[in-house]
């Protein structure tokens, strides 16, 4: 067990260090997410999609590269996609997060493997309304071995360990209901699965929390984009409500999953101590 408190540095600097090397994953998995729907391999080298110039090394700098060329092409002056920008900065954020969760080097290794997965999940979610198997079966791998070590070394209780698998069981259980009861319409099956290990990692006490929160931040977005699209009705029509649904599942849902189990695991929000106040 190595503990980041043994190299007596200050803490805002070890958060600083976080967030850099959150930036710098965050632009490897820009990469990754625009390279693993298309097929092409991973050491290619990055070029302007709509003029094929291919980026320097001074173009690829995260965050700042982004924001330096206003979002624009250095050629052609086409627009650049904000989601590079975004999952940089996301992970870097998550990264710098995790540590007022931990200072043990191997959970923070193992968190940081976690929430670039899920970065993943999110952005492939959002945009092809499909969660791949193979990337939620990764993070169930990630958050297993996140327990198995909580187990063996932290010394867990074995009942804790039991408890924490079935309510996870239990959380995904009922988004199962959901989709049989919708006939998929609702949810995808691909978000059933996904909320087993994010049910799993923020543990039994606050798994109902992470259902509800989910359904909250839906109604939030959902509604949101609903006033906008009245505001401008005729207008840019989002994303997010295009009628251009695949048959796997009607809306993405994995995007307020993984938002409601990260605000869950950081700020261990309680739905039931906010009614217990009442
Ligand atoms: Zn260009």
């Amino acid at each position: 067990m190595f503990s980041l408190e043994t190299l007596f540095v200050p803490a805002w600097w070890l958060y600083l260090v976080a967030f850099g090397f959150g930036v710098i994953i965050g632009s490897f998995l820009n990469v990754y997410i625009y390279r693993f729907h298309t097929g092409k391999s991973l050491s290619g080298h990055s070029h302007c999609l709509s003029c094929a110039y291919p980026l320097k090394w001074y173009d690829l700098f995260p965050l700042l590269s982004y924001l330096f060329l206003r979002g624009r092409c250095r050629v052609c002056g086409c627009h650049i996609t904000s989601r590079y920008f975004w999952v940089e900065l996301a992970t870097g954020l998550l990264f710098a997060l995790t540590l007022t969760l931990t200072y043990d080097l191997l959970t923070i290794g193992l968190f940081w493997f976690m929430l670039a997965v899920l970065v993943v999940i999110t952005v492939y979610d959002y945009y092809h309304y499909i969660i791949p198997d193979s990337l939620t079966l990764v993070l169930t791998c990630a958050v297993c071995l996140l327990s198995a070590y909580d187990y063996f070394i932290f010394q867990t209780d074995q009942s804790v360990m039991i408890t924490n698998v079935l309510a996870a069981l239990g959380g995904s259980g009922f988004f199962l209901f959901l989709w049989v009861l919708s006939k998929g319409k609702w949810l995808g099956f691909g978000d059933v699965k996904l909320a087993f290990p994010l049910g799993l990692v923020v543990g039994a006490k606050l798994v109902f929390s992470f259902v509800v929160l989910s359904f909250w931040i839906g109604a939030a977005v959902s509604l949101t984009i609903i006033g906008y699209e009245k505001m401008n009705r005729g207008k840019a029509h989002l994303h997010l409500v295009s009628t251009n649904l695949t048959m796997k599942s009607a809306v993405p849902f994995a995007p307020f999953l993984v938002a409601s189990s990260l605000v869950v695991l950081f700020t261990h929000f309680n739905v039931l101590e906010l009614f217990s106040s009442i």
